[in-house]
């Protein structure tokens, strides 16, 4: 079986469209989404139609528990804040609802899905490095758990190290690791092309896919919409 992991995909309808049709190319056959399917971008609501159709989980993230109105908008940047509320009024109840019935955490056969972290879900903290993955995988019940939230893809192993995830990595057994997919919607690692994995349960592959889509047109709607301006710039250059 090989499924996508998808991340972070924030509203960006093109984007997210590029990569439901590679991944499908590449033979996946379900869509595991880590979170954060709103906020930022331009189109809430055809994202969370298509990602309610996919087949496979999606877990909470904290644009969409914001959205759903799950928790005050206090911790988010005053642009995140406008965002949020165009957001809110962007979906349909029906939507909301979709978004405030997701988990934090989720396991699927060997695999466990989170938005930011294991140890804490709804807190939100960001985890860059090796050390601060530890108290995750020290609560990780699962040889793999995927998780997004900083937008940046990684690999980190249960003992303080880091795996270089450029391409495709064959995971050796008995190990932890504790694995970022990047963001579909809003890379922040200098790559403007889309950010998903596809894991290969068989083989224990992992591979980093970097999918370009039209981002004129999904900057053009962030304008359009009358969102921030420098929330359309960014996505040229991901960051
Ligand atoms: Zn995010």
């Amino acid at each position: 079986m090989r499924c996508a992991i998808i991340a972070d995909i924030h509203a960006n309808l093109q984007a997210l469209e590029a990569v439901v049709a590679d991944a499908s190319e590449y033979g996946c056959e379900e869509f595991h989404v880590l979170g954060d399917v709103v906020g930022y971008n331009a189109n809430p609501s055809e994202c969370v139609e298509i990602v309610r159709a996919l087949p496979g989980v999606c877990v909470l993230g904290n644009h969409d528990s914001a959205v759903a109105g799950l928790e005050p908008l206090d911790h988010f940047s005053p642009s995140a804040v406008s965002v949020l509320e165009w957001t809110r009024a962007n979906l349909t109840e029906d939507q909301r609802c979709w978004l405030a019935a997701l988990r934090p955490t989720r396991q699927i056969r060997l695999v466990t899905l989170v938005h930011a972290t294991l140890d804490s879900p709804t807190s939100w903290g960001y985890i860059r490095t090796s050390s601060a993955a530890e108290l995750s995988l020290a609560c990780q019940r699962t040889p793999l758990c995927f998780f997004g939230h900083t937008h940046v893809p990684g690999i980190f192993v249960q003992g303080g190290r880091e795996i270089l995830l450029d391409e495709g990595v064959q995971l050796p057994p008995d190990q932890k690791f504790f694995i970022n997919a990047g963001s579909v919607g809003q890379p922040r690692d200098g790559d403007w092309r889309a950010s998903y994995l596809i894991h290969d349960e068989e083989s224990s592959g992992i591979w980093l896919r970097r999918v370009e889509y039209n981002v004129q047109t999904a900057r053009q709607a962030v304008l359009d919409a009358g969102l921030p301006a420098k929330l359309g710039d960014r996505l040229l250059i991901g960051l």
